[in-house]
């Protein structure tokens, strides 16, 4: 016999969805949810209910964002002849926190991945493309993740943009071989970026 309320029940089904998240650690969840107090889990709800209504990629660079365009794109400190490319829009929250880069970001939305039907026309590659013809960009450094498909992506973009006038570099050793740029340390990190190497 099934004892688990059908609500709860749905709530382990989504809980199990979620990345890293298995059975056992969706029960852990829902026990946990359930003690919560009531102001508590409506805030985590609206959170959530909020997710798809107020947050947005940003035309420009597909960051997410509330403001369009995003704030970097926004703001005119930014050292608009560099951009950093990332595959994912929340690699960028790691490299601000360096506090070291500050010039703009391109997040391509995934890597090239034929095996999964991931072609060029999946990521904002031709946006890239568009940004870097526009004549301010003079630098586009491929922070792809050092994985088969985030080299053949870099490989992929660095071939798209030699006709146009602008340097391609990757960040230097330090970031381990088949990690993730979101997940070295803050040193590292700004470390790789400053030492990057010509493509
Ligand atoms: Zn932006």
């Amino acid at each position: 016999m099934d004892l688990r309320p059908p609500t709860v029940r749905r709530l382990l089904e989504h809980l199990e969805r979620l990345p890293g998240v298995g059975p056992r650690t969706a029960q852990r969840l829902a026990e946990h949810l359930l003690t919560v107090p009531p102001d508590d889990l409506e805030a985590f709800a609206e959170s959530l209910r909020a997710l798809n209504q107020t947050v947005t990629l940003c035309p420009e660079c597909c960051l997410l964002t509330e403001e369009v365009p995003c704030a970097v794109c926004a703001d005119p400190g930014r050292d608009r002849s560099l951009i950093l490319v990332v595959e994912e829009p929340t690699t960028a929250w790691s490299v601000e926190s360096t506090g070291e880069y500050h010039g703009l970001y391109h997040a391509l939305l995934g890597h090239l991945s034929p095996l999964h039907g991931v072609g060029p026309d999946d990521l904002s590659i031709d946006r890239l493309e568009e940004r870097c013809r526009s004549g301010d960009v003079a630098e586009v450094i491929l922070a792809t993740d050092p994985t088969v498909e985030g080299e053949t992506t870099a490989l992929y973009i660095a071939r798209r943009l030699q006709p146009l006038e602008v340097s391609l570099s990757r960040p230097a050793s330090g970031i381990p071989v088949g990690g993730e740029v979101a997940t070295v340390d803050r040193v590292t990190l700004a470390q790789a970026l400053q030492l990057r190497r010509t493509v």
